[in-house]
Protein backbone atom coordinates (compact mmCIF):
# COMPACT_ATOMS: atom_id res chain seq x y z
CA UNK A 1 0.00 0.00 0.00
CA UNK A 2 2.89 2.40 0.67
CA UNK A 3 5.00 1.79 -2.07
CA UNK A 4 1.53 2.18 -4.11
CA UNK A 5 0.95 6.11 -2.55
CA UNK A 6 4.86 6.26 -2.86
CA UNK A 7 4.62 6.18 -6.71
CA UNK A 8 1.32 8.19 -7.05
CA UNK A 9 3.15 10.79 -4.82
CA UNK A 10 6.32 10.39 -7.08
CA UNK A 11 4.63 10.90 -10.38
CA UNK A 12 2.72 14.12 -9.50
CA UNK A 13 5.77 15.27 -8.13
CA UNK A 14 7.88 14.65 -11.32
CA UNK A 15 5.95 15.43 -13.65
CA UNK A 16 4.94 19.23 -12.62
CA UNK A 17 2.66 22.03 -13.79
CA UNK A 18 4.77 24.53 -16.28
CA UNK A 19 7.47 26.14 -14.58
CA UNK A 20 6.68 29.24 -17.17
CA UNK A 21 5.19 30.72 -19.88
CA UNK A 22 6.53 28.11 -23.05
CA UNK A 23 8.87 29.46 -25.33
CA UNK A 24 9.96 28.80 -28.57
CA UNK A 25 12.62 27.69 -30.25
CA UNK A 26 15.11 30.49 -29.85
CA UNK A 27 18.35 28.54 -31.55
CA UNK A 28 18.40 25.96 -33.42
CA UNK A 29 21.69 24.17 -31.48
CA UNK A 30 18.63 23.33 -28.62
CA UNK A 31 17.15 21.26 -32.09
CA UNK A 32 20.26 19.88 -33.46
CA UNK A 33 21.14 18.50 -29.41
CA UNK A 34 17.29 17.33 -28.86
CA UNK A 35 17.71 15.64 -32.81
CA UNK A 36 21.09 13.66 -32.13
CA UNK A 37 19.52 13.12 -28.56
CA UNK A 38 16.46 11.54 -29.37
CA UNK A 39 17.04 9.61 -32.60
CA UNK A 40 15.90 12.06 -34.96
CA UNK A 41 18.79 12.95 -37.35
CA UNK A 42 22.63 12.21 -36.71
CA UNK A 43 25.53 13.75 -38.67
CA UNK A 44 26.21 11.77 -41.42
CA UNK A 45 29.70 9.48 -41.21
CA UNK A 46 29.68 10.72 -37.86
CA UNK A 47 32.35 8.02 -36.80
CA UNK A 48 34.82 9.76 -39.41
CA UNK A 49 34.19 13.51 -38.02
CA UNK A 50 31.66 13.43 -40.44
CA UNK A 51 31.00 15.17 -43.73
CA UNK A 52 29.87 18.92 -44.31
CA UNK A 53 25.95 19.78 -44.17
CA UNK A 54 25.14 15.65 -44.52
CA UNK A 55 22.53 14.38 -42.25
CA UNK A 56 21.08 10.98 -41.65
CA UNK A 57 17.46 9.94 -40.59
CA UNK A 58 17.52 8.06 -37.47
CA UNK A 59 14.25 5.97 -36.33
CA UNK A 60 12.23 8.97 -35.80
CA UNK A 61 13.17 11.27 -38.00
CA UNK A 62 12.13 8.67 -40.81
CA UNK A 63 9.13 8.04 -39.39
CA UNK A 64 8.58 11.65 -39.02
CA UNK A 65 9.50 12.53 -42.81
CA UNK A 66 7.76 9.77 -43.63
CA UNK A 67 4.56 10.93 -42.33
CA UNK A 68 5.84 14.12 -44.10
CA UNK A 69 6.13 12.30 -47.16
CA UNK A 70 2.35 10.78 -47.10
CA UNK A 71 0.43 13.35 -46.38
CA UNK A 72 1.56 15.41 -49.13
CA UNK A 73 1.54 12.52 -51.40
CA UNK A 74 -2.42 12.25 -50.31
CA UNK A 75 -2.77 15.30 -50.73
CA UNK A 76 -1.55 15.48 -54.44
CA UNK A 77 -2.43 12.13 -55.38
CA UNK A 78 -6.20 11.61 -53.83
CA UNK A 79 -7.24 14.08 -56.62
CA UNK A 80 -8.61 12.53 -59.75
CA UNK A 81 -6.73 15.52 -61.56
CA UNK A 82 -3.08 14.73 -60.25
CA UNK A 83 -0.50 11.67 -61.48
CA UNK A 84 2.31 10.43 -59.45
CA UNK A 85 5.78 9.46 -61.12
CA UNK A 86 9.41 8.19 -59.61
CA UNK A 87 11.69 9.48 -62.47
CA UNK A 88 15.37 8.27 -62.29
CA UNK A 89 17.55 10.55 -61.04
CA UNK A 90 19.94 10.23 -63.66
CA UNK A 91 18.94 11.71 -66.80
CA UNK A 92 20.34 12.53 -70.56
CA UNK A 93 22.74 15.35 -70.23
CA UNK A 94 21.23 17.09 -72.75
CA UNK A 95 17.71 17.96 -70.62
CA UNK A 96 19.91 20.10 -68.36
CA UNK A 97 21.06 22.03 -71.27
CA UNK A 98 17.93 22.36 -71.81
CA UNK A 99 16.17 22.99 -68.73
CA UNK A 100 19.46 26.12 -68.28
CA UNK A 101 21.01 24.38 -65.66
CA UNK A 102 24.33 23.85 -67.53
CA UNK A 103 24.31 27.85 -68.27
CA UNK A 104 22.51 29.27 -65.42
CA UNK A 105 22.23 27.52 -62.26
CA UNK A 106 25.17 28.92 -61.61
CA UNK A 107 26.20 31.54 -58.02
CA UNK A 108 28.75 33.96 -57.90
CA UNK A 109 31.53 33.09 -55.42
CA UNK A 110 34.05 34.91 -53.87
CA UNK A 111 37.20 33.76 -51.90
CA UNK A 112 39.32 35.35 -48.93
CA UNK A 113 42.98 34.58 -49.69
CA UNK A 114 43.61 34.59 -46.47
CA UNK A 115 41.41 32.08 -44.61
CA UNK A 116 40.33 30.25 -47.38
CA UNK A 117 36.69 30.76 -46.61
CA UNK A 118 34.16 30.66 -49.37
CA UNK A 119 30.76 32.63 -49.85
CA UNK A 120 28.09 33.63 -52.30
CA UNK A 121 28.87 36.94 -53.01
CA UNK A 122 24.59 37.63 -53.80
CA UNK A 123 24.23 36.50 -49.68
CA UNK A 124 27.47 39.04 -48.88
CA UNK A 125 26.37 42.92 -48.05
CA UNK A 126 27.43 44.82 -51.10
CA UNK A 127 29.88 46.97 -49.23
CA UNK A 128 31.77 43.87 -47.91
CA UNK A 129 32.22 43.15 -52.24
CA UNK A 130 32.91 46.54 -53.02
CA UNK A 131 36.12 46.79 -50.03
CA UNK A 132 36.84 42.71 -50.75
CA UNK A 133 37.28 42.47 -47.10
CA UNK A 134 36.45 39.17 -45.66
CA UNK A 135 33.57 39.27 -43.15
CA UNK A 136 35.24 36.89 -41.30
CA UNK A 137 38.43 37.32 -40.79
CA UNK A 138 38.66 40.77 -43.04
CA UNK A 139 41.51 39.34 -45.53
CA UNK A 140 41.18 40.03 -49.13
CA UNK A 141 38.52 38.55 -50.76
CA UNK A 142 38.95 37.29 -54.96
CA UNK A 143 36.69 38.49 -58.11
CA UNK A 144 33.24 36.90 -57.53
CA UNK A 145 33.61 33.63 -60.08
CA UNK A 146 30.24 31.72 -61.30
CA UNK A 147 30.28 28.43 -60.05
CA UNK A 148 28.22 25.68 -61.14
CA UNK A 149 26.09 24.02 -58.39
CA UNK A 150 25.44 20.41 -60.34
CA UNK A 151 27.12 17.79 -59.06
CA UNK A 152 28.74 15.69 -62.42
CA UNK A 153 29.56 12.20 -62.17
CA UNK A 154 30.21 9.63 -65.29
CA UNK A 155 27.85 6.71 -66.81
CA UNK A 156 30.03 3.74 -67.78
CA UNK A 157 32.97 1.89 -66.27
CA UNK A 158 35.71 4.04 -68.14
CA UNK A 159 36.23 7.43 -66.44
CA UNK A 160 37.83 8.98 -69.33
CA UNK A 161 35.78 7.85 -72.35
CA UNK A 162 32.50 8.17 -70.11
CA UNK A 163 29.69 10.39 -70.94
CA UNK A 164 29.46 13.21 -68.21
CA UNK A 165 25.81 13.13 -66.03
CA UNK A 166 24.67 15.24 -64.00
CA UNK A 167 22.89 14.65 -60.37
CA UNK A 168 20.07 16.18 -60.64
CA UNK A 169 18.93 19.56 -59.10
CA UNK A 170 15.83 19.51 -59.19
CA UNK A 171 12.86 17.06 -59.67
CA UNK A 172 10.93 18.60 -61.97
CA UNK A 173 12.77 17.89 -65.70
CA UNK A 174 11.76 14.08 -64.62
CA UNK A 175 8.29 15.47 -65.04
CA UNK A 176 8.52 17.84 -67.87
CA UNK A 177 10.18 14.82 -70.40
CA UNK A 178 7.33 12.27 -69.07
CA UNK A 179 4.49 14.70 -70.01
CA UNK A 180 3.00 13.19 -73.02
CA UNK A 181 4.01 9.68 -71.43
CA UNK A 182 1.55 10.41 -68.34
CA UNK A 183 -0.98 12.59 -70.38
CA UNK A 184 -1.74 9.34 -72.80
CA UNK A 185 -1.10 6.56 -70.66
CA UNK A 186 -3.46 7.41 -68.14
CA UNK A 187 -5.96 9.54 -70.73
CA UNK A 188 -5.29 12.96 -68.72
CA UNK A 189 -7.28 16.03 -70.12
CA UNK A 190 -5.96 19.58 -69.02
CA UNK A 191 -5.51 20.79 -66.72
CA UNK A 192 -3.70 17.95 -64.94
CA UNK A 193 -0.77 17.57 -62.45
CA UNK A 194 2.09 15.14 -62.00
CA UNK A 195 3.54 14.92 -58.48
CA UNK A 196 7.21 13.59 -57.63
CA UNK A 197 8.71 12.96 -54.43
CA UNK A 198 12.58 12.21 -54.60
CA UNK A 199 16.32 13.00 -54.19
CA UNK A 200 17.64 16.53 -55.52
CA UNK A 201 21.56 17.28 -55.24
CA UNK A 202 22.86 20.79 -55.55
CA UNK A 203 26.67 21.60 -54.80
CA UNK A 204 25.84 24.35 -52.61
CA UNK A 205 28.50 27.30 -51.58
CA UNK A 206 27.08 27.89 -48.43
CA UNK A 207 24.69 25.25 -47.05
CA UNK A 208 24.33 25.09 -43.26
CA UNK A 209 21.58 25.82 -40.41
CA UNK A 210 21.06 21.81 -40.30
CA UNK A 211 19.07 20.18 -42.72
CA UNK A 212 17.79 23.77 -44.36
CA UNK A 213 20.81 23.39 -46.95
CA UNK A 214 21.82 20.76 -47.41
CA UNK A 215 24.22 19.14 -50.40
CA UNK A 216 21.83 15.90 -51.01
CA UNK A 217 17.85 16.21 -49.91
CA UNK A 218 14.23 15.56 -51.22
CA UNK A 219 11.89 17.82 -52.90
CA UNK A 220 8.03 17.35 -53.37
CA UNK A 221 7.34 18.70 -56.50
CA UNK A 222 3.77 19.21 -58.42
CA UNK A 223 3.54 20.14 -61.78
CA UNK A 224 0.36 21.15 -63.15
CA UNK A 225 -0.30 21.56 -66.73
CA UNK A 226 -3.13 24.20 -67.81
CA UNK A 227 -4.38 25.54 -70.86
CA UNK A 228 -2.69 29.31 -71.58
CA UNK A 229 -4.80 32.19 -70.32
CA UNK A 230 -6.17 29.95 -67.08
CA UNK A 231 -2.50 29.85 -65.74
CA UNK A 232 -3.05 32.69 -63.30
CA UNK A 233 -6.12 31.47 -62.15
CA UNK A 234 -4.84 28.32 -61.03
CA UNK A 235 -1.29 29.47 -59.46
CA UNK A 236 -3.73 31.56 -57.40
CA UNK A 237 -6.08 28.71 -56.63
CA UNK A 238 -2.42 26.39 -56.07
CA UNK A 239 -1.00 28.79 -53.46
CA UNK A 240 -3.97 29.08 -51.46
CA UNK A 241 -3.98 24.69 -51.40
CA UNK A 242 -0.35 25.13 -50.81
CA UNK A 243 -0.66 27.38 -47.80
CA UNK A 244 -3.24 25.36 -46.55
CA UNK A 245 -1.41 22.37 -46.50
CA UNK A 246 0.99 23.65 -44.28
CA UNK A 247 -1.32 25.04 -41.79
CA UNK A 248 -3.11 21.57 -41.78
CA UNK A 249 0.06 19.87 -40.55
CA UNK A 250 -0.26 22.41 -37.35
CA UNK A 251 2.31 24.84 -38.53
CA UNK A 252 1.41 28.25 -36.47
CA UNK A 253 -0.83 31.00 -38.90
CA UNK A 254 1.59 33.29 -37.71
CA UNK A 255 5.01 32.06 -39.03
CA UNK A 256 3.78 31.22 -42.69
CA UNK A 257 3.68 33.93 -44.95
CA UNK A 258 3.92 34.75 -48.74
CA UNK A 259 6.48 36.46 -50.28
CA UNK A 260 6.21 37.55 -53.51
CA UNK A 261 9.18 37.35 -56.48
CA UNK A 262 9.89 41.44 -57.23
CA UNK A 263 11.25 41.99 -61.01
CA UNK A 264 14.76 41.67 -59.80
CA UNK A 265 14.28 38.30 -58.23
CA UNK A 266 12.28 36.46 -60.61
CA UNK A 267 13.82 33.27 -62.59
CA UNK A 268 14.47 33.88 -66.31
CA UNK A 269 11.89 31.12 -66.67
CA UNK A 270 9.08 32.44 -64.11
CA UNK A 271 5.65 34.43 -65.58
CA UNK A 272 5.45 34.82 -61.56
CA UNK A 273 6.48 33.98 -58.32
CA UNK A 274 5.74 33.25 -54.42
CA UNK A 275 7.58 31.69 -51.90
CA UNK A 276 5.81 29.88 -48.91
CA UNK A 277 8.63 31.54 -46.14
CA UNK A 278 8.52 30.65 -42.50
CA UNK A 279 9.85 32.44 -39.53
CA UNK A 280 13.08 30.31 -38.34
CA UNK A 281 15.12 31.54 -35.54
CA UNK A 282 17.30 32.42 -38.26
CA UNK A 283 14.99 34.87 -39.96
CA UNK A 284 12.32 34.12 -42.68
CA UNK A 285 12.98 31.78 -45.33
CA UNK A 286 11.95 30.00 -48.08
CA UNK A 287 10.06 26.69 -47.21
CA UNK A 288 8.12 26.27 -50.88
CA UNK A 289 8.07 27.72 -54.30
CA UNK A 290 4.49 28.42 -56.04
CA UNK A 291 5.43 29.45 -60.09
CA UNK A 292 4.19 30.14 -62.75
CA UNK A 293 6.24 28.83 -65.20
CA UNK A 294 4.82 29.96 -68.62
CA UNK A 295 5.33 27.26 -71.32
CA UNK A 296 9.13 27.63 -70.97
CA UNK A 297 9.71 24.04 -69.61
CA UNK A 298 7.87 22.43 -72.49
CA UNK A 299 9.07 24.65 -75.10
CA UNK A 300 12.68 24.31 -74.36
CA UNK A 301 12.74 20.18 -73.86
CA UNK A 302 10.51 20.62 -77.68
CA UNK A 303 13.48 22.30 -78.98
CA UNK A 304 16.38 20.82 -77.27
CA UNK A 305 14.41 16.97 -78.00
CA UNK A 306 13.22 17.86 -81.29
CA UNK A 307 10.05 16.14 -80.62
CA UNK A 308 6.53 17.85 -80.26
CA UNK A 309 5.00 17.65 -76.79
CA UNK A 310 1.97 19.62 -78.18
CA UNK A 311 -1.50 18.67 -76.39
CA UNK A 312 -4.12 18.27 -78.64
CA UNK A 313 -6.94 19.73 -77.18
CA UNK A 314 -10.45 18.28 -78.21
CA UNK A 315 -13.08 20.19 -76.98
CA UNK A 316 -11.26 23.10 -78.69
CA UNK A 317 -9.84 21.02 -81.58
CA UNK A 318 -6.77 23.30 -81.25
CA UNK A 319 -3.15 21.91 -79.64
CA UNK A 320 -0.70 23.90 -78.14
CA UNK A 321 1.72 23.85 -75.86
CA UNK A 322 0.18 24.22 -72.00
CA UNK A 323 2.01 26.47 -69.00
CA UNK A 324 3.09 24.92 -66.33
CA UNK A 325 2.16 25.96 -62.53
CA UNK A 326 4.58 24.47 -60.48
CA UNK A 327 4.34 23.32 -56.42
CA UNK A 328 7.82 22.82 -55.25
CA UNK A 329 8.41 22.18 -51.47
CA UNK A 330 11.58 20.44 -49.99
CA UNK A 331 10.78 17.54 -48.10
CA UNK A 332 13.54 18.47 -45.40
CA UNK A 333 12.83 21.51 -45.41
CA UNK A 334 9.41 21.05 -44.16
CA UNK A 335 10.44 18.17 -41.34
CA UNK A 336 12.71 20.78 -40.52
CA UNK A 337 9.80 23.73 -40.45
CA UNK A 338 7.50 20.90 -38.05
CA UNK A 339 10.01 20.28 -35.98
CA UNK A 340 11.11 24.20 -35.20
CA UNK A 341 7.89 25.20 -35.09
CA UNK A 342 6.51 22.38 -32.47
CA UNK A 343 9.64 22.87 -30.22
CA UNK A 344 8.18 24.26 -26.77
CA UNK A 345 10.53 24.66 -23.79
CA UNK A 346 8.84 26.40 -20.67
CA UNK A 347 12.38 26.59 -18.18
CA UNK A 348 11.53 22.93 -16.86
CA UNK A 349 9.88 20.79 -19.48
CA UNK A 350 11.30 20.37 -23.29
CA UNK A 351 8.15 19.18 -25.74
CA UNK A 352 7.66 19.11 -29.38
CA UNK A 353 4.14 19.84 -29.61
CA UNK A 354 3.68 18.04 -33.03
CA UNK A 355 0.49 17.56 -34.91
CA UNK A 356 -0.29 13.82 -34.87
CA UNK A 357 -0.85 13.14 -37.83
CA UNK A 358 3.48 14.31 -38.10
CA UNK A 359 4.22 12.78 -34.67
CA UNK A 360 6.42 9.74 -35.16
CA UNK A 361 4.18 8.01 -32.34
CA UNK A 362 0.31 8.61 -31.61
CA UNK A 363 0.57 6.76 -28.29
CA UNK A 364 2.80 5.30 -25.46
CA UNK A 365 2.01 3.03 -22.97
CA UNK A 366 3.68 2.94 -19.51
CA UNK A 367 3.19 -0.17 -16.51
CA UNK A 368 3.50 2.15 -13.28
CA UNK A 369 6.16 -0.57 -11.85
CA UNK A 370 7.99 -3.76 -13.52
CA UNK A 371 5.22 -5.82 -12.03
CA UNK A 372 4.36 -8.64 -14.04
CA UNK A 373 0.24 -8.01 -13.61
CA UNK A 374 0.77 -4.51 -15.12
CA UNK A 375 3.50 -5.25 -16.95
CA UNK A 376 0.44 -8.00 -18.56
CA UNK A 377 -1.94 -5.87 -18.79
CA UNK A 378 -0.21 -2.83 -20.18
CA UNK A 379 0.92 -5.58 -22.82
CA UNK A 380 -2.85 -6.12 -23.61
CA UNK A 381 -3.36 -2.47 -23.62
CA UNK A 382 -0.51 -1.81 -26.16
CA UNK A 383 -1.46 -4.40 -28.48
CA UNK A 384 -4.65 -3.20 -28.61
CA UNK A 385 -3.56 0.19 -29.49
CA UNK A 386 -1.44 -0.88 -32.11
CA UNK A 387 -3.65 -2.18 -33.99
CA UNK A 388 -5.19 1.28 -34.88
CA UNK A 389 -1.90 3.40 -33.96
CA UNK A 390 1.65 3.82 -34.17
CA UNK A 391 2.90 3.52 -30.44
CA UNK A 392 5.19 2.57 -28.34
CA UNK A 393 6.01 1.69 -24.50
CA UNK A 394 8.68 2.44 -22.38
CA UNK A 395 8.85 0.73 -18.67
CA UNK A 396 12.00 2.11 -17.37
CA UNK A 397 12.97 5.07 -15.23
CA UNK A 398 10.40 6.86 -13.00
CA UNK A 399 7.25 7.56 -14.77
CA UNK A 400 8.15 11.52 -15.11
CA UNK A 401 11.35 10.66 -16.54
CA UNK A 402 9.39 8.25 -19.48
CA UNK A 403 6.76 11.47 -19.90
CA UNK A 404 9.79 13.38 -20.32
CA UNK A 405 11.05 11.11 -23.29
CA UNK A 406 8.09 11.05 -24.89
CA UNK A 407 7.36 15.03 -24.70
CA UNK A 408 10.86 15.24 -26.21
CA UNK A 409 9.64 13.45 -29.55
CA UNK A 410 6.11 14.68 -29.72
CA UNK A 411 3.97 11.51 -28.39
CA UNK A 412 0.60 13.42 -27.84
CA UNK A 413 -1.09 10.61 -25.66
CA UNK A 414 0.66 8.63 -22.64
CA UNK A 415 -1.21 5.60 -20.93
CA UNK A 416 -0.93 5.09 -17.26
CA UNK A 417 -1.25 1.30 -15.92
CA UNK A 418 -1.52 1.22 -12.35
CA UNK A 419 -2.96 -0.75 -9.64
CA UNK A 420 -6.27 0.57 -9.46
CA UNK A 421 -6.34 -0.19 -13.75
CA UNK A 422 -6.64 -3.84 -12.32
CA UNK A 423 -9.59 -3.67 -10.34
CA UNK A 424 -11.35 -1.32 -12.19
CA UNK A 425 -9.89 -1.67 -15.93
CA UNK A 426 -9.08 2.62 -15.87
CA UNK A 427 -5.79 4.11 -16.76
CA UNK A 428 -4.39 7.75 -16.60
CA UNK A 429 -4.37 8.78 -20.03
CA UNK A 430 -2.11 12.11 -20.05
CA UNK A 431 -1.86 14.83 -22.75
CA UNK A 432 1.19 16.15 -23.96
CA UNK A 433 0.96 19.83 -23.88
CA UNK A 434 -1.31 20.89 -20.98
CA UNK A 435 0.28 17.50 -18.74
CA UNK A 436 -3.74 17.51 -17.74
CA UNK A 437 -3.93 13.49 -16.86
CA UNK A 438 -7.85 12.34 -16.71
CA UNK A 439 -9.20 9.00 -15.44
CA UNK A 440 -10.83 7.12 -18.61
CA UNK A 441 -11.93 3.03 -18.95
CA UNK A 442 -9.62 1.03 -20.46
CA UNK A 443 -11.71 0.11 -23.24
CA UNK A 444 -12.46 3.56 -24.17
CA UNK A 445 -8.97 4.00 -24.98
CA UNK A 446 -9.09 3.55 -29.00
CA UNK A 447 -12.12 5.58 -29.79
CA UNK A 448 -10.64 8.85 -26.99
CA UNK A 449 -8.00 9.05 -28.62
CA UNK A 450 -9.57 8.88 -32.38
CA UNK A 451 -12.21 11.55 -31.12
CA UNK A 452 -9.83 13.84 -29.89
CA UNK A 453 -7.00 13.31 -33.06
CA UNK A 454 -10.30 14.10 -35.88
CA UNK A 455 -11.28 17.25 -33.93
CA UNK A 456 -7.25 18.25 -32.80
CA UNK A 457 -6.65 21.74 -32.01
CA UNK A 458 -3.25 21.21 -29.89
P1 LIG B 1 17.71 29.12 -52.78
O1 LIG B 1 17.52 30.34 -53.61
O2 LIG B 1 17.45 29.31 -51.31
O3 LIG B 1 18.96 28.36 -53.07
P2 LIG B 1 15.82 27.99 -54.56
O4 LIG B 1 14.90 29.13 -54.72
O5 LIG B 1 16.83 27.68 -55.59
O6 LIG B 1 16.52 28.09 -53.16
P3 LIG B 1 14.04 26.00 -55.43
O7 LIG B 1 14.87 25.64 -56.59
O8 LIG B 1 12.79 26.80 -55.69
O9 LIG B 1 14.93 26.71 -54.33
O10 LIG B 1 13.70 24.66 -54.66
C1 LIG B 1 12.41 24.35 -54.20
C2 LIG B 1 12.44 23.92 -52.76
O11 LIG B 1 13.41 22.89 -52.56
C3 LIG B 1 12.86 25.02 -51.79
O12 LIG B 1 11.74 25.80 -51.43
C4 LIG B 1 13.40 24.25 -50.63
O13 LIG B 1 12.35 23.84 -49.77
C5 LIG B 1 14.00 23.02 -51.27
N1 LIG B 1 15.46 23.18 -51.41
C6 LIG B 1 16.13 23.83 -52.38
N2 LIG B 1 17.46 23.76 -52.17
C7 LIG B 1 17.64 23.05 -51.04
C8 LIG B 1 18.78 22.62 -50.29
N3 LIG B 1 20.00 22.89 -50.70
N4 LIG B 1 18.57 21.91 -49.16
C9 LIG B 1 17.33 21.59 -48.74
N5 LIG B 1 16.22 21.96 -49.40
C10 LIG B 1 16.35 22.68 -50.53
Amino acid sequence: MTEKLDEKEQQKAQDKPVAGPPQDLKDMAELVSLCKRRGFVFPSSEIYGGINACWDYGPLGIELKRNVKERWWRAMTDRDDVEGLDAAILMHPRVWEASGHVEGFVDPLVDCKKCRNRFRADKLDPAVIAAKKCPECAGELTEPRLFNLMFKTHMGPVEESAAVVYLRPETAQGIYVNFLNVQQSMRQRLPFGIAQIGKAFRNEITPGNFIFRTREFEQMEMQYFVKPGSDMDWFEKWKQTRMQWHLDNGIRKEKLRFHEHGPGELAHYAKAAFDIEYEFPFGWQELEGIHNRSDFDLGRHEKFSGKKLEYFDEAAKERYLPYIVETSAGCDRSLLVALADAYRFDGERTWLSLHPVLAPYKVAVYPLMKKPDLLEYADKVFGELKKRFRATTDETGSIGKRYRRQDEIGTPFGVTIDYDTLTNHTVTIRHRDSMVQERISAENLTRYIEEKFEKWNG
